[in-house]
């Protein structure tokens, strides 16, 4: 009997109602490790209720107190960092030491959120008017549910929950099941650190729990991270049934190299931001944009290090790059190789013929690809209009800057982009003129740290406001605007004309 992962309701782990559930794979080895439930509406309603019932105590508690919760959880996670990554690594395939990587990104959100009483500081504007006073608060805004993709079960969560927590609202995660363990461990580290039952559910599933959030009065905002045909679903519903969304989608980033650049650390940079964690990253560079003679100096470097990658089982620390997530998404992956191939792309290295026995032991039923190199994609392919999520780097060769950023700027998706080159006008020309949220300057993963925020634009992010950072703290409380008067200057009568400043 395999264990069975569940709900986490009312500060314990719960079996739910639901009677649905699949199971949880090692990518490496293709072994069934778990089962997971899939919620069920009542299990939906459950978790709801049950952070609704615990939200008006935590609203009203001074945000220095939450602030010292987040303090000790923090504590915890650093204690238990290479617990968690190890989990990711084992349901994720993702090599370990990008598993510590990905934790330390999260953590850096709870540090973040431990500052919220400075955070939640607002306006004040003394005498307004004559003898009135006005300034704003920030209020949180009860129930919220954060939605979460499989590539990061640890980071994208923590964008979401400590930031809501802390400014005062109680939560409900449903993260995805390809990768459930983390959520429930990170629910009793929050437990353990004192968070109070109530204020932090998880409900597994997939979209009929999903559906149940959306529908759900009680629920008053979404934070979802996935794909770009859910996140557009998960926006409009969500606003049809007037909550707040925020929703990250897919990406197609770019990295231009021009003549000028470091060629060295340009391959460094495109070997691992293409191919780390097999290319399933929001943030992952699948596009190079080979500047004038360019491709014809950087190829021969760029095949040489796709095929010399260490493709091993993610728990060896020499793995560069682990398997892919799941058997279909090696096949979704594939497709798109064989697409390239159709289309007229030039395959230098071809990934589908990687045996998995040589990764490790016991990794021959596990879902391996090589790394995969294509030259001379143009850009009515399909392998540069869609999101391949995979290890697998299109180049494309341009005449110039200009052609560079046309590409870039007429390109759906906007969530990150990078240039390296060794000319200051050029660095700064891009940053200005780019169409995308998140902008590399000799830096191939743009990622913002936690005090900046996160997201992309065009169709990377339905929404008006980016994930953590100040933006975060908006997006999880609304304004309240305050104005007084004291008795002693009441008493002119009542005024019908619109009030001015006197
Ligand atoms: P996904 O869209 O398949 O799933 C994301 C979440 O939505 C999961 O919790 C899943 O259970 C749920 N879901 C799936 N189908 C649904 C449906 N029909 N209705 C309602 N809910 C549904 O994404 P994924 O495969 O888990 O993650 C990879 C995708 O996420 C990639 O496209 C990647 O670019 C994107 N991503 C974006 C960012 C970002 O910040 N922009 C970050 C990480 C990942």
């Amino acid at each position: 009997m395999s264990k069975t992962i569940s709900h986490y309701i009312q500060g314990a782990v719960v079996a739910g109602a639901g009677t649905r559930e699949q199971p949880v794979t090692n990518p490496a080895t293709g072994a069934v490790s778990a089962q997971v439930k899939l919620g069920s509406v009542a299990d939906v309603n459950e978790a709801v209720a049950s952070a609704q019932a615990a939200f008006p105590a935590w609203a009203d508690l001074p945000p220095l107190r939450r602030a010292r919760i987040m303090f000790k959880f923090l504590e915890l996670l650093n204690q238990h960092r290479d617990d968690l990554a190890r989990m990711i690594t084992a349901e994720h395939g993702k090599v370990f030491t990008d598993a510590q990587g990905e934790v330390t990104r999260g953590i850096e959100i709870v540090e973040f959120a431990t500052g919220i009483p400075q955070l939640l500081k607002t306006g004040f504007t003394d005498q307004v008017s004559t003898g009135i006073d006005n300034w704003v608060l920030r209020q949180p805004l009860g129930v919220v549910a954060g939605i979460t993709p499989f590539n990061f079960p640890v980071m994208v969560p923590m964008w979401m929950f400590p930031v809501a927590l802390a400014c005062g609202n109680t939560f409900v995660l449903k993260p995805s099941p390809l990768d459930p363990s983390p959520s429930l461990f990170m629910a009793e580290l929050l437990k353990k650190a004192g968070l109070p039952d109530g204020v932090f559910n998880v409900v597994q599933g997939d979209k009929e729990a999903v559906d149940a959030l959306l529908d759900h009065p009680d629920v008053k905002a979404v934070s979802f991270v996935g794909s770009t045909p859910i996140a557009n679903y998960i926006y409009e519903t969500g606003a049809r049934h007037g909550k707040r969304v925020q929703a990250l989608g897919g990406a197609k980033n770019h990295m231009v190299v021009m003549p000028d650049a470091d060629l060295d650390q340009a391959v460094d940079a495109l070997i691992g931001s293409a191919y780390g964690s097999a290319g399933e990253r929001c943030m992952a560079i699948s596009v190079a944009l080979l500047v004038g003679d360019v491709g014809d100096k950087i190829m021969p470097k760029l095949i040489e290090r796709t095929r010399q990658l260490k493709v091993l089982d993610g728990m060896n620390l020499a793995a560069e790059m682990g398997p892919i997530v799941t058997a279909a998404a090696r096949q979704r992956i594939s497709g798109y190789i064989d697409a390239g191939i159709k289309e007229g792309a030039n395959l230098l290295v071809d990934g589908r013929g990687f045996d998995g026995a040589t990764a490790g032991a016991g990794c021959a039923q596990g879902f391996w690809l090589g790394g995969t190199l294509f030259d001379h994609v143009k850009p009515e392919m399909k392998i540069y209009k869609e999101e391949i999520f995979g290890p697998v780097l299109s180049c494309v060769r341009v005449p110039d800057f200009a052609a560079a950023v046309k590409l870039i700027n007429d390109h759906e998706f906007g969530n990150g982009v990078s240039c390296f080159t060794r000319d200051g006008n050029v660095a700064r020309e891009f940053g200005r003129r780019i169409q995308v949220g998140m902008v590399g300057i000799n830096v191939p993963i743009p990622v913002p740290m936690a005090w900046h925020g996160f997201g992309g634009w065009k169709r990377s992010l339905f929404g008006d406001m980016n994930a953590y950072g100040e933006e975060g703290v908006r997006f999880y409380t609304k304004q309240k605007s305050i104005m007084q008067r004291w008795p002693e200057s009441i008493g002119k009568g009542a005024e019908f004309a619109m009030p001015t400043s006197k």
